[in-house]
């Protein structure tokens, strides 16, 4: 193998110049809003690429490159941008692709935020949008319009985990002059690389697993160079919505154990999956790669494994017993969120019958899980004496 593209290269080496900075092992944080200029010749050329030049923390920040690079390698594009938070990748991508009088095709059921972007915000300024059912290419094909422009893909979502063919979608996006854009937060570059099967633009919530750690707000967006180009200098420029040099230094250092920790929890989640599928307080479990999963096939084909987050029904719809059952857990943390070092519980009956807001559109007893680093005999251990509980 080509050492330059091995994932430990890239962990470890790319992007870092050290003979630039004292031949320091760990990158320096360039906490520097401004960079100064030789002479007048040297600024006019820089001006033209502020992409590639350090002019301004708002375009480019030494700090913050050598984790664009990394990012980029990861998900196999040419390159990369990173962003305040998951949600500023999110809308700047579909924004980037979008004006008044066009169309968007969404997925069911993705991250609630993006759903509030799709229709309360793109609304406000005369984008309109249509719900499919992912699951089926042909349902996608039929909501295409003549003024469609972005195909939004979630695959898998993190709820229910439904996945979308992301090879017949690019297809179908790229037949019809479509954007197709997705967020690939649940699986990681380390178990799919959407790019690969035509997928224009990947977003992640870097908040999750490319951090890793649960101390940074991020978020990227990886595509060919013409595309980041684009929103780079139409978008991120004027949005403003950047990274600061320190949380991408935490998020490179994150970053050089990413395969280390998506492959333990890999591993753990499918041992404590395979013990609650047996449990008999558990009436269903979602998990792509679980047997029975209606698009196990499509999850086997696309992805190389599922990480930490998965769901199951309890066999009770009784709030109070749900809530006796997390109260008894000593290792589990009642959060949203995930992707980090610590395993959480999220009960979804705390979304219901709390007036004014609109619950999720999932069963009352479902209950999601995101398994950590910690010992899985452990986890398993206290699951079983909390499900007592129920
Ligand atoms: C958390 C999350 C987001 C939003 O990311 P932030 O970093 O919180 O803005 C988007 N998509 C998915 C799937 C998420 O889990």
């Amino acid at each position: 193998m080509e050492i330059k593209q091995s994932l430990s290269y890239i962990l470890n080496h790319l992007g870092e110049h050290r003979k630039n900075y004292f031949n320091a092992v760990s990158p320096p944080i360039i906490q520097s809003s401004n960079f100064i200029f030789p002479d007048f010749d040297d600024f006019r050329k820089s001006i033209k690429d502020e992409l590639n030049n350090h002019i301004y923390t708002r375009g480019n920040n030494p700090t913050v490159e050598i984790l664009r690079k990394k990012i980029a390698a990861l998900e196999k594009t040419e390159d990369a941008l990173i962003f305040s938070s998951g949600m500023a990748a999110i809308s700047t991508a579909v924004i980037s692709r979008l004006k008044s009088g066009d169309h968007v095709i969404c997925v069911n059921d993705p991250y609630s935020w993006t759903s509030k972007l799709v229709v309360d915000f793109l609304h406000r300024f005369g984008v309109q949008s249509s719900w499919v059912d992912g699951s089926s290419v042909e349902s996608i094909a039929l909501a295409i319009q003549p003024n469609t422009k972005v195909l939004y893909l979630e695959s898998p979502n993190t709820a229910t985990f439904e996945l979308q063919d992301l090879e017949a979608c690019a297809k179908l996006a790229k037949a019809n002059k479509i954007t197709s854009i997705i967020d690939n937060s649940y699986a990681s570059p380390i178990f799919q690389q959407p790019a690969k099967f035509g997928i224009d633009i990947v977003v992640h919530s870097a908040s999750k697993y490319l951090n890793g750690h649960s101390d940074v707000i991020a978020g990227v967006i990886c595509a060919s160079s013409t595309m980041i180009r684009t929103i780079f200098q139409s978008n991120q420029m004027i949005l403003g919505n950047i990274i600061s040099p320190n949380d991408a230094f935490l998020m490179i250092r994150g970053l050089r154990t990413l395969k280390l920790r998506l492959d333990q929890i890999d591993r753990s989640t499918r041992k404590i999956v395979a013990f609650l599928k047996a449990h008999s307080k558990i009436e269903a479990v979602f998990y792509p790669f679980d047997a029975e999963f209606p698009q196990y096939e499509l999850a086997q084909k696309q992805m190389s494994g599922c990480g930490g987050l998965f769901s199951v029904q309890l066999s009770t719809k009784d709030p109070h017993k749900i809530e006796a059952f997390y109260k008894r857990l000593e290792l589990f943390l009642f959060a949203v969120s995930w992707g980090g070092h610590e395993s959480l519980i999220l009960p979804f009956c705390c979304f219901f019958d709390n007036p004014g807001f609109q619950h999720p559109n999932v069963p009352l007893n479902l209950v999601r899980f995101y398994i950590g680093l910690e010992e899985p005999e452990l986890l398993i251990q206290d699951l079983d004496q909390a499900l007592t509980m129920i």
